[in-house]
């Protein structure tokens, strides 16, 4: 693990579902460099894994949250703010797409199912952002989200959620623009396939696990630690310089032609 100090920071996690959720092995990095975390969870079906996956930390502030509704996404920070007196990293882990919009052909998606993935998927990044603004100390604070390469290239299956990643991506930009002139930086992370409870809906996630393992410089998959570790250096005072960009953590498999 990367030797960040991160004490005295104070972050709030979107996107813990379990143990192998990429959000909390974010977390986990982030905690052991000594940041202190609230999360979220989705609905009272989800409030139980959640708890059981953050049941070693020390009674952390969790709070429901459907993040495509902004006024839930304030209340997350009002009662974070409360608790850890202010806000100074962000982390969004949060996609969905109606199964029946994944796989098949892409123009069968319907207008719902359209709106049901970009509206969870890209568009809660802009309230988890902006909600967060007021809370962050002067000197701004550090938002990451994960994207996938779908936002640019063609994965048969990803579909839709391809479309919700690019418009992700460039909200990167714009909220990286509007919310500069604060302190605050925005960055994405392109992360490749990962074994996750999302990722098993996804048609096609283990010809993608197999095509990054035979085709990527780095001649193998990716681990949850690598993008955790990557998220670090974006949350903390080290990446300073850089914002509204979409940092490919990928074993290099983008960087390939053939
Ligand atoms: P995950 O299932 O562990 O996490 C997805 C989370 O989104 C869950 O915690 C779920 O509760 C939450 N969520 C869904 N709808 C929500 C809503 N309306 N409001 C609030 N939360 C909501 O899966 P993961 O793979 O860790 O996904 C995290 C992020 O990483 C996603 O954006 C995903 O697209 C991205 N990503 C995943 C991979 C991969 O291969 N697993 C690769 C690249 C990017």
């Amino acid at each position: 693990m990367a030797s960040i100090d991160l004490s005295g920071k104070k972050g709030v996690v979107f996107g813990v579902a379990n143990q192998r959720s990429i959000a909390w092995a974010i977390s986990k990095a982030l905690i052991s460099s000594g940041a202190e975390l609230a999360f979220t969870y989705l609905n009272d079906r989800m409030k139980g894994p959640v708890e059981k996956t953050v049941a070693d930390l020390d009674d952390p502030l969790l709070v429901e949250c459907d993040a495509t509704d902004a006024a839930q996404v304030k209340n997350v920070y009002e009662q974070a703010a409360a608790r850890l007196g202010k806000v100074d990293i962000v982390v969004h882990c949060i996609a969905f797409a109606d199964r029946d919009d994944l796989g098949g052909n892409f123009s069968g998606v319907s207008q719902q199912g359209f709106s049901t993935a970009l509206v969870t998927s890209a568009y809660s990044l802009i309230p988890v952002t902006a909600e967060a603004v007021p809370y962050m100390p002067e000197e701004g604070g550090s938002v990451v989200t994960l994207s996938f390469d779908a936002a640019s290239r063609v994965y048969p299956g990803y579909n839709i959620m391809g479309t919700a990643k690019a418009a992700l991506e460039n909200e990167v930009g714009q909220l990286a623009s509007e919310f500069g002139p604060k302190g605050v930086r925005v960055n994405a992370i392109s992360a490749g396939p990962l074994a996750t409870l999302s990722a098993r809906s996804i048609p096609g996630f283990n010809t993608m696990r197999k095509a990054f393992e035979e085709r990527s410089p780095l001649g193998r998959n990716i681990t949850h630690e690598e993008v955790a570790n990557t998220a670090l250096f974006l949350l903390s005072d080290l990446s300073s310089g850089i914002t509204g960009t979409v940092i490919p953590v990928d074993a290099g498999y983008t960087a390939m032609g053939i």
